[in-house]
């Protein structure tokens, strides 16, 4: 028997759980909501890259987990450890079961440092960072101004990451700094992706491949960093062709950037809802679940082909919020998602190139080009990312005011 039960009960209250509580309440207050989430504080993600470029104060980034619940939301202070969608319940980690007559799935994903060995140990020292942690951020900050000579590696792990970007952005922040310096032609900048290609939509490829040249980056494709010896600071490195290891080699470093592999979280492993991977299976338009109809997914848990970006989360609170409302009134839903998501690339510590794309990589620009080109860096559009998107963030998409989203219309 459930502890207690609501019409909608959201599991994770990040970017994708807040956002759609909070475009739900915006349509109705009629609804009993429940946010299940464990964490005393809210981050917004995207503001890391700024943090370990020096550019945001790491606090700027957080806010208390109590200030960004939606107003008539319960909040369940807990996590969730189990999904029983036959019954409609979810348990939590006090053994409580919660019922439901709507789900909606939005946990984020697990960032797994424990898959390359040796990397937790020397996490935070020995010149091991990550913009990933919220405490490593201004390591890199650190790192980045220390830097004199040596050899600087940017790693990228497999898809699917949160933010592709992430790892490219960290490293041409470094770079503009280490060339305004005069540093730069001291310093050996390795990029070892482990995907084929600088970046999944060709468009954006030839910004991308001038900007390594300009900062005569050593790019190397087909590298999955595997193992890191953080005292004797060795990286080693699979090389792959056609997703097979062809060869090993190893790199002396003296900052190593990590983009870690990530995967579902463990709760989500191995649940009747989820696929292989532990990501939630979800019909790509609707955002529901193919097998029970009263679960939803959002954000960086669901199995869609999408960029795992907050910029994603905001374009599907809206479906999400329709769609499991018109699912409890008994219609048929009523909007859809297009994948869109959005990667602002920092080339520089003023220009960014916004990389705005959705399923299938088709280019999804937000802004006319006379304002914003959408294959070239622009100021513009690093204002959008530094001033803008973090007051959009904290004031419109948290709030549930839409700006600026569009939706499938699947009325017709
Ligand atoms: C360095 C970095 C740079 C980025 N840059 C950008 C960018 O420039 N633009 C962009 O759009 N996106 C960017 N992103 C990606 C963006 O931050 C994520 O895609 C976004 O936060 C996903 O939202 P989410 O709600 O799915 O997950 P999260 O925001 O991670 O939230 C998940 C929530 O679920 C909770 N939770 C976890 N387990 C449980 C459980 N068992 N029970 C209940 N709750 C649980 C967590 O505590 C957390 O609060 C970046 C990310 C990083 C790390």
């Amino acid at each position: 028997m459930p502890s207690q039960s609501f019409d909608i009960v959201i599991i994770g209250g990040g970017a994708a759980g807040i956002a759609v509580a909070a475009s739900i309440i915006r349509r109705t207050k009629a609804l009993s909501i429940a946010i299940i989430e464990p964490a005393d504080t809210h981050s917004y993600q995207p503001g890391w890259t700024l943090v370990g470029a020096g550019i945001f104060k790491p606090d700027s980034t957080i806010r208390p987990m109590a200030n960004v619940m939606p107003a008539g939301c319960k909040w369940i202070k807990q996590a969730v450890v189990n999904f029983q969608p036959q019954q409609n319940l979810v348990e939590l980690d006090d053994a409580r079961l919660i019922g439901y007559q709507a789900l909606i799935v939005a946990p984020g994903l697990k960032l797994h440092f424990a898959g390359i060995e040796g990397l937790e140990d020397t996490l935070g020292k020995n010149g091991v960072t990550s913009n990933y942690l919220y405490n490593l951020a201004p390591y890199t900050w650190q790192l980045t101004r220390s830097l004199s000579s040596g050899t600087a590696i940017f790693t990228q792990s497999p898809v699917s990451i949160k933010c592709t970007g992430a790892a490219q952005k960290a490293m041409y922040l470094s770079c503009d700094w280490w060339q305004q310096k005069g540093k730069l032609a001291k310093l050996d900048v390795q990029f070892h992706n482990a995907s084929g290609a600088l970046f999944n939509v060709a468009e954006f490829v030839p910004q991308l491949q001038k900007t390594v040249a300009k900062y005569g980056i050593d790019m190397r494709l087909n590298s999955q960093l595997v193992k890191v010896d953080g005292p004797n600071q060795m990286a080693y490195f699979n090389q792959l062709k056609d997703g097979q290891v062809v060869d090993q080699i190893s790199q002396k470093f003296d900052l190593l950037h990590v983009c870690p592999p990530q995967i579902g979280l463990e709760f989500m492993q191995n649940q009747l809802i989820t696929d292989t991977n532990g990501w939630l299976k979800v019909d790509p338009e609707t955002l529901q679940n193919p097998d029970y109809a009263n679960i939803f997914g959002a954000g960086d848990c669901i199995n869609t082909s999408n960029a795992k970006t907050t910029a994603a989360a905001r374009k599907q609170a809206p479906v999400v919020a329709e769609n499991v409302l018109a699912y409890i009134h008994h219609q048929a839903l009523p909007t859809g998602y297009d994948g869109y998501g959005a990667c602002p690339l920092t080339v520089s510590r003023t220009h960014i190139l916004l990389a705005e794309f959705g399923y299938d990589g088709k280019l999804l620009p937000s802004f006319p080009k006379w304002l914003i080109k959408a294959t070239k860096p622009s100021r513009i559009a690093w204002w959008l990312k530094a001033s803008a998107m973090p007051l959009i963030y904290w004031h419109l998409m948290l709030k549930g005011r839409e700006w600026l989203l569009k939706t499938i219309d699947r009325t017709n």
